[in-house]
């Protein structure tokens, strides 16, 4: 686990250890640490296991990567043919809701 880890994540470790279960809650919460790999290996499963049953989860989970992986194409414009389709607003929005240095300036 990564040592900057908010509290929520760690109140969701002792949670799973403690034999509860990953909820949809859960899912949104950390689907960014889940994304970046940041979750233990455990911890994957139990998110895998509920993303088999889950269909919203796993809609949203995909519906999340393909954001990020928009947002990283638009960070290095010259790899992105298509960055030229997406409206500037959406593609300032991913990026600062990123923290991309490619994006615009935090106030
Ligand atoms: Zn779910």
């Amino acid at each position: 686990m990564s040592a900057g880890a908010p509290k929520e994540f760690s109140d969701l470790v002792s949670r799973l250890e403690s034999g509860g279960n990953i909820t949809c809650r859960d899912c949104s919460e950390f689907l960014m640490a889940y994304l970046d790999s940041e979750l233990g290996t455990d911890i994957r499963t139990r998110f895998e296991q509920h993303l088999d049953r889950c269909c919203s989860c796993r809609n949203y989970v995909e519906s999340y990567r393909q954001t990020v992986q928009l947002a990283k194409e638009a960070c290095c414009p010259k790899a992105n043919p298509h960055l030229g389709k997406m409206p500037p607003e959406l593609v300032s929005a991913i990026l600062s809701s990123l923290g991309c240095p490619g994006g615009p300036k935090k106030p």
